[in-house]
């Protein structure tokens, strides 16, 4: 298969210069990879030929934490159903999480969630094995059998790590054998097995509240303990400004320590929960860590700008309708992001004039792939054509009907946006074409 990609707009820096000027390139696609790049014309037989002409090409995004909950919870969401939605948000790389049903803590689950996407998924996805067994805090797994298998990085995510030893033995096990541990930040005894953030809201909606704290003494924790054992340590959905200093001590004192936001904990806060006709919380504002105060949200929006934040996570996370219609105390944490990710950031941070177009397409894929040393994020000769065409210019507006994904829990339904794809490569393949 040869395929033609005309008259598309893309950014130097993305071809591998050093600008951030605007330039019209076109590409040949042949098998899995893009096998020629000029700016003028390129006259060929081709078996299709797609006209960009005011798209903009960028490479495929890299989303380092997602859950596609198969095995075990596939009525929420499956690796097919997943990556379905991954695709039409212009993901072509996914990496998800271990805490599926069973557990990724064993080396055939790793192999069968392999197995599986190589049959089903439209993008690439990398599962992480647990870091303990069954996700119950108490005994290490076996990362190097767990990395034989195909297991990117290690995590219990969903879950804080309670025991001190056992994550500094995850650091230094993790070391060895090469993989990072991603760290969901969260100390139980100070989350109060809370719904919402320990704020204003939660106080005056009677809701028992997560404190800051919870996260930040984890955070805290890790970066210390990053520096002693020099083990790889990546935080998970930072959410407060207390772990943002930590993480910033820690990068200036050279620790392998890095960071990823999610675009909710960017533009949202605890006043932002909606408040249903029958005066309560609506459960699709709920997810863990919460939205926090607007003085936390900011130090998010600080750090993104100030280049400590090194990639955006959705945290792509499905629930039912019915789950999400329970009382906000008792309906699960988590919302859905990869189809509203990228357009949320190009809306309020791109076209907003804060942020480089680059700098975000850089966060959403050369930089989240760096993490999982992933080479992504560049479109050059001999490079996996792992492509996607946006719109820019035209708004769309969210709405239950938009969703690839099974689940529809989004606090973003009805947000009028920007940077809609209109099409998809992975590896060659088109997975997705608007319309
Ligand atoms: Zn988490």
């Amino acid at each position: 298969m040869k395929t033609l990609i005309k008259n598309a707009i893309t950014l130097e820096r993305l071809m591998g210069g050093l600008g951030d000027n605007q330039m019209k390139v076109n590409l040949v696609v042949e098998g899995t990879k893009i096998t020629q790049i000029s700016t003028s014309q390129i006259h060929d037989d081709f078996h299709q030929v797609i006209d960009a002409d005011g798209l903009f090409l960028s490479p495929g995004l890299v989303d380092p934490q997602v859950h596609f909950r198969e095995p075990g919870m596939e009525y929420k969401e499956d690796i097919e159903s997943g990556s379905r939605a991954a695709v039409k948000g212009g993901f072509c790389t996914v990496i998800s999480m271990p805490n599926t049903s069973p557990v990724a803590d064993h080396p055939h689950v790793i192999q069968n969630m392999l197995a599986r996407a190589k049959e089903v998924a439209l993008c690439h996805v990398y599962p992480t094995g647990s870091l303990s067994i069954n996700l119950a805090g108490k005994k290490l797994t076996d990362f190097k059998a767990l990395k034989a298998a195909g297991a990117i990085a290690i995590t219990d995510d969903g879950k804080g790590v309670q025991c001190d030893s056992l994550i500094e033995q995850a650091l230094m096990q993790a070391k060895q054998v090469g993989l990072a541990i991603l760290d969901h930040s969260e100390d139980e005894r100070l989350s109060n097995q809370g719904a919402i953030h320990n704020g204003e809201i939660a106080k005056q909606f009677s809701v028992a509240g997560i404190d800051s704290d919870s996260e930040s003494k984890h955070v805290e924790r890790g970066c210390a303990l990053s520096l002693k054992t020099g083990g790889r340590y990546h935080v998970l959905h930072v959410s407060t400004e207390k772990s943002i200093a930590a993480i910033r001590t820690a990068k200036a004192q050279g620790a392998p320590v890095t960071v990823e936001v999610s675009p909710h904990h960017l533009l949202l806060c605890d006043q932002d929960i909606k408040i249903k006709s029958d005066q309560t919380l609506d459960a699709n504002w709920k997810m863990n860590p919460p939205l926090r105060s607007k003085q936390d949200m900011l130090a998010c929006q600080q750090a993104l700008l100030d280049g400590t934040i090194d990639a955006i996570a959705t945290d792509h996370a499905p629930h039912t309708p019915a789950e999400k219609a329970l009382d906000i105390e008792i309906a699960p944490f988590g919302i859905i992001g990869l189809e509203t990710a990228f357009p949320l950031m190009y809306t309020y941070f791109v076209k907003s004039g804060k942020l480089a177009l680059g700098q975000c397409i850089d966060l959403m894929s050369k930089q989240a792939g760096a993490l999982f040393n992933l080479d992504c994020g560049r479109i050059k000769v001999g490079a996996t054509a792992d492509l996607v065409l946006f719109d820019l210019d035209n708004c769309f507006e969210v709405n239950e009907a938009f969703f690839a994904s099974k689940s529809k829990n989004s606090p973003f339904i009805g947000y009028q946006l920007y940077g809609l794809t209109r099409m998809t490569m992975t590896a060659g393949n088109i997975v997705y074409q608007q319309g």
